[in-house]
């Protein structure tokens, strides 16, 4: 159990500009691995989708009298799926809603198959500055395996596009431990992506979510069960090539080239406010963590209608009828020290003592004695002179870290 006696509980401010996300539910076709809020097939919402997103904005930055932004990410869902005017529409009125910095970082969530030269110079004529690209493998027998509509060949050629039309920051992701990938294929993907000389690689291993296609089909035996070694293996030998290669890893699913980190993931990783808009966006602001309402139909049909001010809360009016917001969690002291741990493990500078003291007005090994104690002795941390962070073992077994901070843990 943490020790809270001493601790001071102070939500971060947004004096220094907030995260802004934009979740974009459309998909052309959905991948049978995925879970996310998002949707095939209702294409005819997106006008009043773009409707009810610039009503929720116009009402944020109404509410919080236009705050400043330092980084916008439209993610999904696929928003590079959106019609050229649609996006256009919504950068447009984060513009007018909210105080963007000059040197915000914009990025799109892009899927290769999107990719067009009139599409991309509308992106970056539009301010976006930085394309997540989805390609998750060069292999295109794996490709087909993810459901993905795009091949080996067209993520080149959408990466070559960008590039063509100015963008100079883009990051790849890509995804290993499915279903009979071997460790060759997977060091090939891994050469391809690098010859690209992308800024930012983002790796993720494959996760088998429940209800999904993907996860019928282990259930009943079409795919084996994933290799937790084996991914381990392929872990370890991406950030051995990556190493190699000029890219530094500064999170555990996350490598980049110098000063080319996502700006927009390390405000989630330092547990610093952000706002989500669209179906199913979290936040976390001004002390509170919600989430709002998921469907699109619900939220294309109900928000904006005519928001009632309730006091001086501005959540308390977007929870209002009209509003998007459907769930509100009050962030206790204890959840919010657990939360940091959490969240700035994850990084490879860990939880800096200077940070956590900042923020919370007392040390680090004051708060969580016997969970350092026990993860010290597991060997799962280290705590330097600096920082409390993941040893490299401990980056293995990441969530038996995480669950001793959040009082989960056995
Ligand atoms: S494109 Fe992305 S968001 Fe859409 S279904 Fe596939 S994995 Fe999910």
């Amino acid at each position: 159990m943490p020790n809270l006696a001493q601790i001071e509980h102070n939500s971060p401010t947004f004096d220094r500009g907030i995260g802004l996300y934009v979740h974009v539910p459309f998909c052309q076709t959905k991948c049978p691995y995925c879970d996310f809020n998002t949707y095939v097939g209702i294409e005819d919402q997106i006008p009043l989708y773009v409707t009810a997103l610039t009503s929720e904005l116009n009402g944020w930055g109404n509410l919080l009298s236009k705050p400043p932004v330092r980084t916008i990410f439209l993610g999904g869902g696929t928003p590079s799926y959106l019609p050229i005017d649609a996006l256009e529409s919504i950068l447009r009125t984060i513009r007018s809603s909210f105080r963007i910095s000059r040197s915000a970082e914009i990025t799109l969530e892009c899927n290769p198959g999107d990719v067009t030269i009139e599409k991309a110079t509308s992106w970056i004529s539009s301010g976006v500055n930085r394309i997540s690209l989805g390609i998750q493998s060069f292999d295109d027998g794996l490709l087909s395996l993810l459901g993905r509509r795009h091949t080996a060949l067209d993520a080149n050629q959408a990466f070559w596009a960008l590039r063509s039309v100015g963008f100079l920051n883009q990051s790849i992701d890509l995804i290993y431990g499915l279903p009979y990938q071997t460790i060759e294929q997977w060091s090939d993907t891994l050469d391809q992506a690098i010859s690209l000389e992308p800024e930012h690689i983002s790796l993720y291993s494959l996760q088998i979510e429940k209800g999904t296609p993907l996860a019928v089909d282990v259930i009943t035996g079409r795919y084996p069960v994933p290799d937790d070694d084996l991914a381990a293996d392929m872990y370890e030998h991406a950030q051995q090539r990556l190493d190699e290669n000029g890219f530094t890893q500064y999170e555990i699913s996350n490598w980049a080239k110098a000063g080319m980190e996502s700006q927009h993931n390390l405000i989630y990783w330092l547990n610093e406010p952000y706002l989500g808009v669209g179906p199913g966006a979290h936040s976390w602001l001004a002390g509170q963590r919600f989430a709002n309402l998921k469907s699109p139909r619900r939220y294309t049909t109900l928000v904006g209608k005519q928001y009632e001010i309730v006091g001086l809360d501005p959540v308390a009016t977007m929870t209002s009828p009209a509003g998007p917001v459907e769930q509100v969690d009050i962030t206790t002291p204890a959840i919010d020290v657990a939360e940091t741990m959490m969240m700035g493990m994850r990084l490879n500078e860990g939880v800096t003592h200077q940070r956590f003291e900042e923020r919370f007005g007392v040390g680090i090994d004051i708060v969580f004695p016997e969970e350092i104690a026990r993860l010290l002795q597991l060997e799962l941390i280290e705590v330097t002179d600096t920082a409390v962070q993941l040893s490299e073992r401990g980056r293995l077994l990441g969530n038996e870290v995480f669950a001793e901070f959040l009082g989960t843990g056995d």
